[in-house]
């Protein structure tokens, strides 16, 4: 049997958690496991890095920064390598480049392009354990990358596959998936399974449990995913293929995104081509669109409303206002006080009237929607940030989710 073990932020935010780690994958190697694991930079740390290349130059060098918040990773690895030594456990710490993750040049957000890491399999193979910084990988010139915040996620399941362990095992500060974020709502329900279709649309719509590239790496190659918490010895949830024995409520749980911002561009002319006028200088600005309504509001007028991420918000409103001017517009409206919730279910697909429900739920918590988007297992809506919390407690409870026993 071959894992790799992640451990996030929390699970070594400082000495006396790095040795409970080190207690975990002690008791897994001793079992015969070969173990392979992924570290995060301790939590805090890699916001405290960046804070400190802002302050030395709002727009450092992107090489540099990685090469900087790329350190997290490599504090908390030999600190864990260390303390395993002490405990008699052979361990080798390696960073992203030693390691063998190779990616494209794209600081800050890379992609791995393979993991080439025969050396580390060698480890296993002798019964030690290698220990690999999350987050970060080289490209072809040996620079340091890396992939984008909570990214370690990405690099365990990115190396369980180049190892072809059985499985990836994320240890984090919950005890699995929830069907909604357990901050939010306290009863809340632990899922013992939930497929990697589901939990695809979870992290993408804001479940920050795991990261969405993560899933879609483990999806492609069908590495199953144990979630689970370093702070209690229980199962958590398994992230897997969809089979028939998995129990199905109509909706599996609810994601919520607060990083919205929603820009609409009023009585443009209905012809062929303005939505690509609108959306093209902002997509060549490489900001994300997200939900989109297009409306005849006249005669042969148009708005067109969008959201797009809040950091990005300045950005789009300026590119919008200039377009707007080419196109005639008669006006254009900003709102930075808007975010998204989700429902989620593969039930969906044989369920009518989910979106009723939905919709008459947020109703009678007195909840304006103002967009709406939908996909075969979910349903999305914007609303006002402030009503975010409401949304979720009536909808969980519309839609059966509340764990009665706690
Ligand atoms: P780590 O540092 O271990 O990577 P993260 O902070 O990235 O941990 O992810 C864990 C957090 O995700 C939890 O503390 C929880 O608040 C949040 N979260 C959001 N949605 C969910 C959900 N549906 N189920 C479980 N946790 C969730
Ligand atoms: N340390 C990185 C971050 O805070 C990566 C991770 O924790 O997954 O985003
Ligand atoms: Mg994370």
């Amino acid at each position: 049997m071959r894992i790799v073990q992640k451990f996030g932020g929390t699970s070594v935010a400082g000495v006396e958690r790095i040795r409970h780690v080190a207690e975990l994958v002690k008791a897994s190697w001793e079992q015969g496991i070969e173990t392979a694991v992924v570290v995060s930079a301790m939590s805090g740390e890699t916001n405290r890095l960046i804070a400190l290349a802002n302050e030395m130059m709002p727009q450092a060098v992107e090489r540099e920064k990685d090469a900087l918040i790329a350190t997290g990773e490599q504090v908390t690895a030999s600190l864990l390598a260390i303390e395993l030594h002490r405990l008699g456990v052979p361990a080798y710490s390696y960073t992203g480049l030693q390691a063998g993750f190779i990616t494209d040049s794209q600081h800050s957000r890379a992609r791995i392009l393979d993991v080439q890491c025969d050396h580390l399999s060698t480890h296993l193979d002798a019964h030690e354990v290698p220990i690999v910084t999350g987050f970060q990988g080289a490209n072809a010139y040996g620079h340091i990358t890396t992939l984008g915040r909570g990214g370690s996620d990405t690099s365990a399941v990115a190396l369980a596959i180049a190892l072809k362990a059985d499985s990836c095992d994320i240890y984090t500060d919950v005890d699995g998936v929830y069907s909604t974020d357990p901050r939010i709502v306290h009863c809340a329900k632990k899922l013992d399974f939930i497929s990697y279709e589901e939990m695809l649309e979870f992290a993408s719509l804001g479940a920050k449990v795991l990261e969405t590239r993560s899933v879609g790496l483990a999806m492609r190659h069908h590495m199953p995913i144990h979630l689970r918490s370093s702070f209690h010895n229980i199962s958590g949830t398994l992230v897997k293929d969809e089979d028939n024995n998995m129990e199905r409520a109509v909706i599996t749980g609810v994601a919520y995104n607060r990083d919205e911002a929603k820009i609409t561009i009023m009585g443009i002319p209905d012809c062929p081509g303005v939505a690509a006028g609108v959306l093209g200088p902002i997509a060549q600005a490489s900001i994300n669109v997200d939900v989109i309504v297009q409306n005849v509001s006249e005669e042969r007028y148009n708005d067109i409303t969008f959201t797009v991420p809040r950091s990005d918000y300045a950005q789009a409103m300026h590119i919008v206002t200039e377009v707007s001017q080419k196109l005639q517009a008669r006006k254009v409206l900003g709102d930075e006080t808007v975010a998204k919730v989700s429902i989620i279910g593969v039930g969906m697909r044989s369920h009518a009237g989910v979106a009723n429900q939905m919709f008459a739920t947020l109703a009678k918590a007195g909840i304006n929607i103002q967009m709406i988007t939908t996909s075969e297992i979910k349903i999305t809506v914007v609303i006002c940030e402030k009503q975010v919390d409401d949304a979720i407690k009536a909808l969980h409870t519309s839609f059966d989710l509340d764990d009665v026993t706690v």
